[in-house]
């Protein structure tokens, strides 16, 4: 059977799976889902001895069907090479009751890495196959690890140009300071007055804009997104889903079959639902553990079958995680409905309008392979200083709200399966978060002191990527009104 993609709110918009990649959006807005999940069609005692590349194009070949061998190999081999600093790539550590699956060891020390290292050569390829005419726009909203994982992964590669929207205030000073110092000619980064939302609802204006986009193509352009709505970004996170659970079925840790839970720190929905994907490819994944921190929009769903966007915005020390409307949840929405356009279209125009809807009790008991919870930012400090003290190991805030949550799991349900918490970030990345959490004795040292002794108590060495950050200098100072997006791209394309 064939496999195609079509957008969730009109199942008659069909394309390839490397058209749906150029196109990152639907033309209705809706989001490109593939027409069925294609199983694992290699077993576990073959995928246990497979190195991480081996099983990105075991797993990545059953969704991007038009891409030859060659082509999809080419473009995995320039993605997962020495820009991360294991040849595991994504490492599992043991620590306390759980396994964390390091997600950070690539170029910007985020796993954002994980998708954004390929999606350029992915991309390019596309274009390729397409005879797609234009320069490759990317544009794209971040709350944080994404703008600067999408500039390092573009920068510099012929056909494309990246322009970046971050919140102002809204992210911390090592992702700001990193993604400003961002090098290559094709790069530009724009700091807005707004929160995430206010940046990604302006990106997905400006990418329904016709009369933008028709002036975009005379001046030789054409847009695409970066954001985690883009298939081929969703498809590279299902591979280390299935890595992780080969590798502790290789150690003896899984037998075949039994299942293994999954906990992932969840913000727009890409990651989790990629797990999602990886078990509805036959993997024996348990519980998918939906973890929030304080903007606990996906915890209350969970628990209601209501998903309310009226709700104070947070900022919280995973600010990765501050986002009230989780994109990607769509295309969960979408399958539960029954793969239902019309009623997909309903729910998304509510959410658009009234900022709210509420799922079907029918639909909601679809829901049953997943359990949703957050952690208070006092939950999140306590367990970074809880972990730290208990098993000498460290992690980023974004992975504490998940283990926090992972405890209050095993506690409310005493399941003791073999559990998987997704580690997003470095904690070098969120130094004073988690050496406050620590101790608020560090408080008192900067940036770069903070990260010297992080460095110090946890006996690890500070990543290539911080230590660069303490001699670059800044090249992007842009900062508009997010009612000024759509002029600040037209100036930065020279279009008139
Ligand atoms: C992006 C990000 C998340 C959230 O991932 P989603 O796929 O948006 O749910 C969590 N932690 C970190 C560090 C991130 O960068």
């Amino acid at each position: 059977m064939e496999l195609f993609y079509s957008s969730t709110r009109d199942k008659a918009e069909k394309v390839t799976a490397s058209q749906a990649i150029l196109q990152g959006l639907a033309q209705d807005g809706g989001l490109y889902v593939p027409s069925y999940i294609p199983a694992l069609s290699v077993d576990m005692d073959v995928l246990k001895d497979m190195s991480y590349q081996e099983t990105a194009y075991e797993v990545m070949s059953r969704f991007l069907t038009d891409f030859s061998e060659k082509e999809l190999k080419d473009c995995i081999a320039a993605a997962y090479d020495e820009k991360f600093d294991t040849k595991a790539i994504a490492p599992l550590k043991k620590a306390g009751e759980a396994y964390y699956l390091e997600l950070f060891h690539g170029a910007t020390i985020a796993f954002k890495d994980m998708a954004l290292s390929i999606l350029p050569h992915l991309m390019t390829t596309a274009a390729k196959k397409n005879q797609a005419k234009g320069e490759i726009v990317i544009l794209t909203a971040t709350s944080g690890d994404t703008g600067k994982a999408a500039l390092a992964g573009f920068a510099d590669v012929p056909g494309t140009r990246i322009i970046v929207f971050y919140p102002k205030n809204g992210v911390s000073p090592v992702q700001e300071k990193q993604m400003v110092t961002q090098k290559g000619a094709n790069t530009y980064v724009v700091g807005i007055h707004g929160n995430f939302d206010d940046a990604q609802t302006g990106v997905k204006k400006l990418f329904g804009d016709k009369a933008l986009n028709e002036e975009l193509k005379e001046a030789g352009f054409r847009f695409s997104s970066a954001n985690s709505i883009n298939i081929g970004r969703l498809v590279p996170q299902i591979v280390y889903y299935v890595y992780a659970y080969a590798k502790l079925y290789g150690a003896g840790t899984l037998k075949k079959g039994e299942a293994m839970n999954v906990v992932v720190p969840t913000g727009n929905f890409g990651n989790i639902l990629a797990a999602y994907y990886a078990k509805e490819m036959g993997v024996p994944i348990g519980k998918l553990i939906c973890a929030s921190n304080e903007n606990k929009v996906l915890y209350d769903f969970f628990r209601t079958g209501s998903y309310d966007r009226n709700r104070e915005f947070v900022l919280t020390t995973s600010p990765s995680m501050d986002i009230l409307i989780s994109s990607n949840l769509e295309r969960l929405i979408y399958k539960i409905a029954g793969a239902d356009d019309a009623k997909d279209a309903a729910f998304m125009k509510e959410l658009s309008e009234k900022g709210v809807y509420t799922i079907s009790p029918e639909m909601k008991e679809k829901l049953t392979d997943f359990y949703g919870n957050y952690a208070s930012e006092e939950e999140t400090a306590a367990e970074i200083a809880r972990l730290y003290k208990e098993a000498d190991y460290v992690i980023d805030t974004h992975t504490a709200v998940a283990s926090a949550v992972y405890r209050k799991y095993r506690q409310e349900t005493g399941d003791e399966a073999v559990t998987v918490i997704a580690s997003t970030a470095s904690p070098y990345k969120f130094a004073r978060s988690v050496m406050d959490a620590i101790d608020k004795k560090y408080d008192v040292l900067d940036d770069f002191g903070l990260v010297d002794e992080l460095s110090r108590i946890s006996g690890t060495a500070v990543p290539k990527a911080v230590e660069e950050l303490r001699t670059a200098p800044v090249l992007h100072d842009t900062v508009v009104e997010k009612d000024e997006m759509k002029s600040i791209v037209k100036k930065i394309l020279n279009v008139k």
